[in-house]
């Protein structure tokens, strides 16, 4: 080969992309969860997905995470028009999803499985465009709420449509439409009850006059938002959308966009409401508990996105190992690389078996209360660990690509910008470890339901046993909040370990040992010697 007078050297020991991958294909945790949570029937629509996520869908959010969103509170000629533009790669990215059910599977394919193949949908999307992830889910949790309001029938349809429309048109133009939220206010954003924005009744059957503000208001171009307010009879709920129903634009104002660690791809208002128009969903006064349903759909998809993010992570860094050597030989091939890798799988196969044995109780819940029982307390438990797992272990998988790890164009500080988000929104983890002690003191199904469940994983393991029987004695000395933090993690950890025991999955073993037994410390990479890391590193990739 001839060399140019620029050339000085060979580029060697640099390993190839990951991507184009299929990611469906290459991760065992996923497609071993989904069979055992019957998401089967949909297998080949996970299969399709997992190849556009690891293709087309990862090329766009490039773009679209470069390109960040743009607020134009006015048109030329100073209009108000309060809108968000949006790079044409974001809007294909959504299409894309919600063409493939990444938003409405679970309502519009309903049936058995359906909620288990929508979470593998989600789990597969952040992957390769988190921020889009948070309209998805808002758009997916939106619908059981609407449903129960006659007359929000066609919005809860039109939300349940696989199809993406994403002009700033009154929701009668459109064949589906997307969803956002708005709770928190500048005073107050777990504490909601703190809500000053203010509801005017207009007329008797539940239409509204808002006033007031939010102040985080994602997908401000949604068609429309489930909004908390203050009525006469107390905190309530609300649908409000972009567009009055009578064709005029509706008085939502958006102030400014944030400036965000990342989710760079999403955008995040400060919004007012100068007496917009809004129907009232479920009860006066019934506010927190009717927003409450939706919510517990974000927080399902919050523990499948960090579960996706740490996969994603994960792979990155195997990859890496795989290809590069230091020292003469294969990063993989080094033990203390080998140790890190290994407790990294374990840490991600965990967080990915429990995200889908939540979904697989939520498909069931309609039809079993035993399941709805647990589904209700381990969405509390799974959203508080498994994202509070994500920022350090993106930073762990980081620092597997050495210095190429922490250069935007290997994507792994893309992940580990949005790592910490999924444990501050929809509640964060103290919100989450209250919500548990609540869930625990007034809704005794739970609790019954969790040790059912921890009881299903006894004598197969002896860490495990042990530490069930520390849980059991200190469910009994009573609930107090300031050790809440501790009995959600042990909670978290022993959950994890009963699903992969009765699964029979081959890391069970060094689950418990690892996470229960005392087998590590507190860092990645820690595990004892005679933990069997292999079997846990053979699994990350299934080639
Ligand atoms: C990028 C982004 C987008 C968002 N988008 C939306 C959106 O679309 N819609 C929306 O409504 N909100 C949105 N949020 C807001 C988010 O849900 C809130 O920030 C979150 O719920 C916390 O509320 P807060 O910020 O008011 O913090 P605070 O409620 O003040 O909480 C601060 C800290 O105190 C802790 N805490 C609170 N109460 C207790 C207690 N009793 N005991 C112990 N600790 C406690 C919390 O866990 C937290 O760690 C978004 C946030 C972000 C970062």
């Amino acid at each position: 080969m001839s060399r140019t007078m620029f050339d000085t050297h060979a580029v060697d020991n640099q390993p190839p992309p990951l991507l184009p991958r299929d990611l469906w294909a290459d991760d065992v945790a996923l497609r071993e969860a989904v069979a055992r949570e019957a998401g089967d029937a949909f297998a080949a629509r996970l299969s399709a997905y997992g190849r556009l996520a690891g293709d087309a869908l990862s090329r766009l959010a490039d773009e679209a995470h470069r390109d960040r969103p743009r607020l134009r509170t006015h048109d030329r000629f100073g209009n108000r028009i309060d809108r968000v533009e949006f790079n044409a790669a974001y809007h294909e990215v959504m299409a894309t999803a919600i063409s493939n059910g990444v938003a409405c599977l679970s309502w519009h394919d309903a049936g058995p499985g359906a909620h288990v193949a929508r979470a593998a949908l989600s789990y597969l999307h952040y992957q390769a465009e988190p921020g889009s992830s948070c309209p998805l889910t808002m758009s997916h949790a939106a619908v059981p709420v609407l449903r129960r309001e006659p007359a929000l029938r066609e919005w809860a349809d039109k939300a349940a449509q696989p199809h993406y429309d994403g002009r700033d048109l009154p929701m009668a133009g459109k064949q589906g439409i997307t969803l956002g939220m708005g709770m928190t206010e500048k005073q107050g954003g777990s504490d909601v009850r703190a809500n000053t924005t203010q509801a005017a009744l207009l007329a008797a059957d539940g239409e509204y006059e808002l006033t007031g503000h939010k102040w985080f208001f994602s997908a401000p171009m949604s068609d429309a938002f489930l909004v908390l307010a203050q009525a006469p009879a107390g905190l309530s709920c609300f649908l409000l959308p972009r567009w009055r129903p009578d064709g005029s634009r509706n008085a939502l104002r958006l102030l400014r966009l944030k400036d965000k660690l990342g989710d760079w791809s999403n955008a995040s208002s400060e919004v007012e409401f100068e007496g917009a128009w809004a129907r009232r969903i479920g009860g006066e006064g019934r506010g927190i508990a009717t927003i409450l349903e939706m919510v517990m759909f974000t927080r399902l998809d919050c523990m499948l996105g960090s579960a996706g993010l740490m996969r994603m992570a994960l792979a990155q860094a195997a990859h890496h190992a795989r290809h590069r050597s230091a020292f003469g030989k294969r990063l993989i091939a080094q033990p203390l690389m080998r140790n890190v890798l290994a407790d990294l799988a374990l840490e991600s196969e965990a967080a990915t078996t429990f995200a889908l044995r939540v979904a697989g109780a939520v498909d069931r819940a309609a039809t079993d209360p035993r399941e709805a029982a647990f589904a209700r307390i381990a969405t509390a438990i799974g959203k508080y660990w498994i994202c509070k797992r994500a920022p350090g272990f993106a930073n762990e998988a980081q620092e597997c690509l050495g210095g190429a790890g922490y250069v935007e164009e290997s994507g792994l500080p893309r992940l580990y910008r949005q790592a910490p988000l999924n444990s501050i929104w929809e509640g964060s983890g103290n919100i989450q470890c209250l919500d548990v002690l609540r869930a625990l003191a007034k809704e005794p199904d739970t609790g019954e339901a969790l040790l059912a469940e921890l009881l299903a994983g006894s004598g197969i393991d002896a860490d495990f046993d042990a530490v069930l029987a520390d849980a059991q004695a200190r469910l009994a000395q009573g609930l107090d909040e300031t050790g809440a933090r501790a009995l959600v993690e042990q909670l978290a950890l022993l959950l994890q370990a009963a699903i992969l025991l009765r699964a029979g999955n081959p890391l069970a073993a060094a689950h418990c040992r690892s996470r229960l037994g005392g087998g590590r410390g507190a860092t990645y990479g820690t595990l004892v010697s005679g933990i069997d890391g292999d079997a846990a590193i053979a699994r990350i990739f299934a080639d």
